[in-house]
């Protein structure tokens, strides 16, 4: 069995992001050695870490000289070739492993685990062609949605077929004509999200659910605990839990989820610390991002329990207006609100910049708070 990795010790994170950089941030925090790999230089999580490798994911003598010292690697986003994780693995324990990725970083096999897993998700058939995307909205029914099997997150690479009147070679051409997963449309009430935290020898943690509102298919706001029944919360947290066993997991998942009916249909998963957790950063006993530590490095476990009703509000480049920085007074104006900035430079249409975390008695007031916030930026 694999020792724990004791502060001291050197984590390396393949990815460069904002994730990493908040993964690394509280990995110092607690005394490890930081070196993160991107193939870019300005990668954001570079400048908190100890060290930074600028390289192609293929590049092996780099990957070599990456993994030389480290006692952990972990990823922060999942689109990294598994090639790359099975190469690391070879001389460094690696969380998670090439085959949660390869599950993970492909709608059609995470799909097909889910299904064959047991787990409830939305009817779907996987399609190569034109002519069997005509034969599967036959069997799947209108509405539906097209999507990609590969790479696509944030609502990329997906096209909804509302009726019988939808354009289907259109919505083809739209996925680019590789190999589509067609999803029937689940009516939901609520997306929500769980993050669970697994550790090699078994030892797992779940969070409360977090209630997620989109906007042009990016989150724009998450709210925690989400407003359903315990019942609901209970069964969300018991199918993460279930999900990161059978999968294998090692380190931290999140699992997005619809509630349509009081009941919990499976969307996606993210092997990684998500967008929807960054809230436990101010208002939970252990941060998404210390327990993702935790878990790779195989500690002790942190606790999950909200210190707060929060709400967490993202900040996309749109609000760099004509290139301007926002006025961060407005948001330091409200006493509870924390501001987190990634240091990413340029500002972009929907480039995820920062967020800022609202606690307040109540997660009505904590969202009004955070929309307030975000409003007056
Ligand atoms: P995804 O890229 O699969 O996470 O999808 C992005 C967003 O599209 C989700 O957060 C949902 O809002 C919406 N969506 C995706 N699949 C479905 C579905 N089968 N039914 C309803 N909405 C969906």
């Amino acid at each position: 069995m694999e020792a724990p990795l004791l502060p001291g010790g050197v984590i390396g994170i393949l990815g460069g992001g904002q994730l990493g950089r908040m993964s690394a941030l509280a990995a110092r925090r607690m005394g490890y050695r930081v070196r993160t790999f991107d193939p870019s230089p300005a990668a954001c999580a570079a400048a908190v870490a100890d060290e930074h490798v600028d390289a192609d994911w293929n590049d092996h003598e780099a990957l070599a000289r990456f993994a030389a010292g480290c006692g952990r690697v972990t990823l922060e986003f999942e689109n990294i070739p598994p090639a790359t994780v099975a190469f690391i693995a070879k001389s460094v324990p690696c969380h998670p492993s090439a085959s949660v990725l390869a599950i993970c970083q492909n709608r059609r096999r995470e799909k097909e685990f889910l299904r064959d897993s047991g787990i409830p998700c939305a009817d779907f058939t996987v399609v190569a062609s034109l002519a069997e995307l005509r034969g599967a909205v036959v069997k799947v029914g209108f509405p539906c949605v097209l999507k990609t099997a590969d790479f696509g997150y944030d609502g990329k690479g997906q096209v909804k077929l509302p009726d019988a009147g939808a354009d289907l070679a259109a919505a083809w051409a739209t996925i680019g004509g590789g190999l589509g997963v067609l999803e029937a449309w689940v009516p939901f009430q609520m997306e929500i999200s769980v993050l669970v935290a697994r550790t090699v020898d078994g030892r797992a943690a779940v969070y409360d659910p977090a209630e997620n509102v989109h906007r042009n298919h990016i989150l724009h706001l998450s709210l925690s605990p989400a407003r359903v029944p315990e019942a609901t919360a209970a069964e969300a947290c018991a199918l993460a839990l279930r999900i990161a066993e059978k999968i294998g997991l090692v380190g931290l998942l999140a699992v997005e989820m619809f509630v349509k009916d009081g009941r919990i249909v499976v969307n996606e998963l993210a092997p990684r610390p998500h967008n929807s957790g960054h809230q436990t950063f101010d208002a939970h006993e252990t941060s998404q991002f210390e327990q993702h530590v935790r878990a790779v490095c195989g500690l002790p476990l942190g606790g999950t329990r909200p210190l707060a009703p929060s709400a967490m509000v993202n900040l996309l480049g749109d609000l760099w207006r004509d290139g301007r920085e926002p006025d961060w007074t407005r948001v330091l104006a409200d006493p509870s609100a924390k501001l987190h900035l990634y240091d990413k430079g340029r500002a972009a249409r929907g480039r995820k910049m920062g967020h800022v975390t609202v606690t307040a008695p109540t997660v009505e007031e904590a969202a009004r708070r955070a929309e307030a916030i975000h409003a007056a930026l």
